[in-house]
């Protein structure tokens, strides 16, 4: 088959409309929207573009079918979750392509994306059986205590399109282990890899209601009703903390509970005692998967001064030979960022710092011809002052900037609002330590420029966000404690 005829059957395979109480159908009006490809700019395909009463059918569906999903059983809970993971590994290679189209990244990193998607439906499957109460006897000795964890609800999801579905599998595996119905909204950028994963779970037999999907281009109109319906329980959200602080807000009305993934600005540090060979492989891992468009990207490089020179050259070096293209394309390695708007807010921040002293030792344009590519770009002597080193980059620039000491390096990687992760490269296992745990982030990368795995806890605090996806935690988001007092 053509590389043509094999994007077009992918494409073809996804069911564009609404998915509300086991059924697909047209949005309200019949609208629709465009899915672009962003390597090209060309229009891949059109979906429903749903509408406040679609979105509040798809939570009706949801609150009718979370008094039977409760119920279920914890191990046909799981086994729906289990034949769905085997469903997505056996459709890896369709989804993989699904998701460069739509939203740019290399084929190798989407099927690095597809098998982590999957990896939570796996988690998950085997987590809703292992669902625990606790039997106390009381400090009075005279009665007992007794709790029992209880799912919250229906929940209410929304999710970008850096992670196209394993954004939407972090919320749906749990919540659906846990007996939690969901409407899940994807961002109108990518919405491919979440309907086709509605399709899986349907395939696999999950009920009707149990999973509603919504797609639409005014997300605000359409999401606001349902965040402020009484009969939704809990909102999970990923996406910018802007937007997050805003939902937050909306979701006060009925006192939802809530979980906030939101933006990073995460630092990486390297000490002069660092291996400084791997601190450059975690570096690349850690500022060019998803082509630094990632919450989990390192924003900004602090550097011991005596090594920050070698470091910055050497990560130059790599990340100037890496191969830009469409990411369908054998051997690609940097795929276009997500719009327009996207690449020039890189290009501002790289012009705001070089107008500031900031030497490019590689990159720092865009990329002519079509799509949104822009080189990666690696800049030396980063001045204090310089936007990227507060705001997240979202695109391929690493900024390096030297110090002095521990204390400064933990100082400047504190200081910000921010704090999802961080990375730290040093071979002193006291240092280590020491260093880990004086910083405020969520999540720490200790010699590694990687720190997502189904089975650890993966969320942030201050402007990061609160709650935790993954790992025993994650169904913890799902679930309610009820506690009776005994009177023996
Ligand atoms: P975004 O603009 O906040 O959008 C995220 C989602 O929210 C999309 O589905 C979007 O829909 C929707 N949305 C936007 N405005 C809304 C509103 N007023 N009401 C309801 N929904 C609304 O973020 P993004 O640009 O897609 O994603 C990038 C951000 O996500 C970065 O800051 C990144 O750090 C963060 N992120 C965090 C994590 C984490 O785990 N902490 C993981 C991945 C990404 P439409 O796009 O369809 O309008």
């Amino acid at each position: 088959m053509s590389t043509q005829a094999r994007e077009d059957a992918v494409l073809a395979a996804v069911d564009t409309r609404l998915f509300i109480g086991g059924a697909w159908r047209d949005a309200s009006g019949g609208g629709r929207l465009g899915v672009e490809d962003p390597s090209t700019g060309d229009t891949l395909v059109e979906v429903a573009d749903g509408q406040p009463e679609d979105a509040l059918a798809a939570l009706g569906a949801a609150h009718a079918a979370f008094g039977t999903w409760r119920e279920h059983p914890p191990r046909e809970r799981g086994d729906i979750l289990r034949r769905a993971f085997d469903l997505v590994t056996q459709r890896s290679d369709d989804l993989a392509l699904l998701m460069t189209l739509e939203m740019g990244k290399p084929l190798a990193e989407s099927a690095a994306e597809v098998a982590y998607a999957a990896s939570f439906l796996r988690w998950y499957s085997e987590e809703a059986v292992r669902i625990n109460g606790r039997y106390q006897v009381s400090e009075s000795g005279r009665g007992r205590v007794l709790t029992m964890r209880q799912p919250v609800g229906p929940c209410v999801f929304i999710t970008p399109w850096n992670f196209p579905l394993a954004m939407g599998t972090r919320k749906v595996g749990p919540a659906l282990a846990a007996g939690c119905t969901v409407v899940v909204k994807p961002a109108k950028q990518t919405p491919l890899s979440m309907l086709m994963l509605a399709r899986i779970l349907e395939q696999a037999g999950l009920p009707g209601g149990v999973l509603n999907v919504i797609t639409a281009k005014s997300s605000g109109t359409v999401m606001e009703p349902l965040i402020k319906d009484p009969r939704t329980r809990k909102l999970s959200f990923t996406g910018s903390t802007e937007v997050g602080r805003a939902l937050m807000a909306q979701a006060s009305d009925q006192v939802l509970r809530v979980s906030m993934e939101l933006g990073g600005n995460a630092p990486f540090l390297v000490f002069d005692d660092a291996d400084l060979d791997a601190a450059v492989d975690g570096a690349v891992i850690a500022k060019m998967r998803n082509v630094g468009e990632a919450c989990t990207s390192a924003n900004r490089f602090h550097v011991a001064e005596s090594v920050a020179g070698d470091f910055a050259r050497r990560l130059a070096a790599r990340m100037g030979e890496m191969t830009i293209g469409r990411g369908t394309e054998e051997g690609v390695e940097v795929g276009p960022l997500i719009d327009d708007d996207q690449r020039g807010k890189v290009a501002e921040l790289v012009s705001d710092a070089v107008g500031k002293g900031a030497v490019v030792l590689t990159g720092g344009e865009r990329v002519d011809g079509a799509g949104y590519f822009y080189r990666p770009t690696v800049l030396g002597d980063v001045p204090d002052g310089a936007r990227l080193l507060d705001e997240e980059i979202f695109g391929p620039v690493a900024p390096v900037k030297g110090f002095a000491s521990e204390d400064e390096a933990i100082a400047a990687a504190n200081d910000t609002a921010f704090g999802l992760v961080a990375y730290v490269y040093t071979s002193n296992l006291r240092r280590a330590f020491r260093v880990c745990e004086r910083l405020e982030t969520g999540m720490i990368g200790l010699n590694q420029g990687m720190v997502s795995d189904a089975g650890a806890p993966f969320g942030g605090v201050k402007q990061s966000g609160f709650g935790r996806e993954g790992g025993p935690e994650g169904i913890e988001e799902y679930l309610e404690t009820k506690y009776v007092a005994m009177n023996l």
